[in-house]
């Protein structure tokens, strides 16, 4: 089939090249010149692993293009997987995803054959068939579910394992309406061997955000059991282990630390709550949620301060900037907030990351310009005797701490291990 995306961020590209890998074509649309011309350069504009490899060896297979109208005209389906960020007060900014419409819409005008679009964005239930299908039908001068199709299909992948997520999947959810579009993407998706689920429009959208606000609540739920060991003298890895032997709660994505951050849980839980009182509801666990993660990662400093009551003058080295190991991705990392904070007292600061600096310098100039970076995890622990860690990057297991006094937001076991003081912040 042709597959025509637009969007081409971490979801674009992946669920994109993920389909060229299956046999299809592939058009990237995007508004970024930058990110076009590196697509077509077969160079991935974001890290993910195992991508750059993919775009070399699949080259002539796919390519970018500003132009919606090509894209649309060259393809049969249209995913749809801009950015849908929160707006100041956490209500969910749809800007993108209207633009997006617009564009197709516009393309479909002229297109004689049958087209499918595709809402791979995350979005409130409702938008689909509220927002996007009316501007859709009003640029196109045609029908939805009649001249052509419409589904939402959320995305589920994760960051740094994205590519494997999206041939491996745990589930498949698409929502459609008619027949016709259900074949569509039954066919899309035939080689993908995983449980698919068929719903209507609007539980495919509910889904999602019923999913990431069931995780972000199993990581603040960790963290506050794990804030009750860490002053108890009880550790919480292994109480999690335990707990996660029980078939009905399970082990995995249940870990205690320094909190959830990135493109995702922040911002569809925040939409999820704004929608749930827009519409009178008061969701009392999700915003105690968003309460316990955002106190989560000041614990580091605080820790910290237990040995070193003094930051004034005194050099921190943070290792991890990204939101997550594995990622160049800083939206929401907690490496934010931990440095801000150290800055408010008055320490230096000198922090190293495999993939994110120049990122985190972009999305946080406020912080980002007034800290060091080192150009090694070795390098930083030659600078300061004082190191927090806030991502869990593998070869952090590689460096030896010893000396050192290590507040860890992770638990990396070689400092653990290694290190002359070290607190793990809830173990
Ligand atoms: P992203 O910011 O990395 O990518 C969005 C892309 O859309 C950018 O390249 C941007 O330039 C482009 N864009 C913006 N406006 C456009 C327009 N009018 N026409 C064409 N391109 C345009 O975002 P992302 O992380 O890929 O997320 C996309 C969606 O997928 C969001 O709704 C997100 O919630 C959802 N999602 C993300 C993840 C994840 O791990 N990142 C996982 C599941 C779902």
């Amino acid at each position: 089939m042709r597959v025509s995306i637009v969007g081409s961020g971490y979801v674009g590209l992946v669920t994109g090249m993920g389909f060229v890998k299956l046999g299809n074509g592939v058009v990237f649309v995007d508004v970024d010149d930058r990110k076009i011309e590196m697509i077509n350069n077969a160079q991935p504009p974001i890290y993910e692993e195992g991508l750059e490899e993919l775009m070399r060896e699949f080259k002539g297979k796919y390519y970018a293009t500003k132009d919606y109208r090509e894209a649309i005209l060259n393809s049969d389906v249209t995913f749809i997987a801009v950015g849908t960020p929160s707006r100041e007060e956490g209500s969910i900014d749809l800007t993108y995803v209207k633009k997006a419409s617009e564009g197709i819409g516009k393309a479909l005008k002229e297109k004689d054959g049958y087209h499918v679009v595709v809402v791979k964005s995350t979005v409130l239930p409702g938008t689909t068939e509220d927002v996007v299908k009316p501007i859709l039908e009003k640029h196109s001068g045609k029908k939805a579910f009649q001249d052509f199709g419409l589904a939402m299909n959320p995305e589920f992948l994760r960051e740094g394992v994205a590519l494997n997520d999206f041939l491996e999947p745990d589930r498949i959810v698409i929502g459609v309406q008619d027949e016709r579009t259900r074949r569509v993407l039954e066919e899309l998706y035939a080689p993908i061997d995983a449980p698919k689920l068929f719903t209507d429009i609007k539980t495919a959208e509910m889904i999602k955000y019923a999913s990431n606000a069931f995780l972000a609540t199993k990581i603040s739920f960790a963290n506050e059991i794990g804030n009750i060991c860490k002053k108890l003298g009880v550790d919480s890895w292994k109480v999690f282990e335990g707990v996660g032997l029980d078939h009905r709660i399970s082990p995995y994505f249940f870990r205690t630390g320094i909190g959830w951050g990135g493109s995702c849980f922040p911002k569809d839980v925040r939409a999820l709550i704004s929608k749930a009182r827009e519409i009178g509801e008061e969701p009392l666990i999700l915003e105690a949620v968003v309460e316990v993660n955002e106190r989560q990662p000041l614990k580091l400093v605080e820790l910290l301060k237990r040995h070193i009551p003094e930051l004034k003058g005194k050099t921190v080295g943070v290792l991890g900037l990204a939101f997550k190991p594995n990622t160049d991705d800083v939206r929401e990392t907690r490496a934010y907030v931990v440095i801000k904070r150290l800055l408010e007292e008055g320490a230096e600061v000198i922090a190293y990351d495999p993939k994110a600096v120049e990122n985190f310098k972009r999305f946080y100039p406020d912080v980002g310009e007034k800290i060091v970076y080192a150009d090694s995890a070795e390098n930083v622990l030659k600078a300061t005797d004082v190191i927090l860690i806030v991502t869990e990057w593998p070869e952090f297991e590689e460096l030896d701490y010893s000396g050192r006094v290590v507040i860890d937001g992770r638990r990396v076991r070689a400092a653990e291990g290694s290190a002359r003081v070290y607190e793990g912040v809830c173990w």
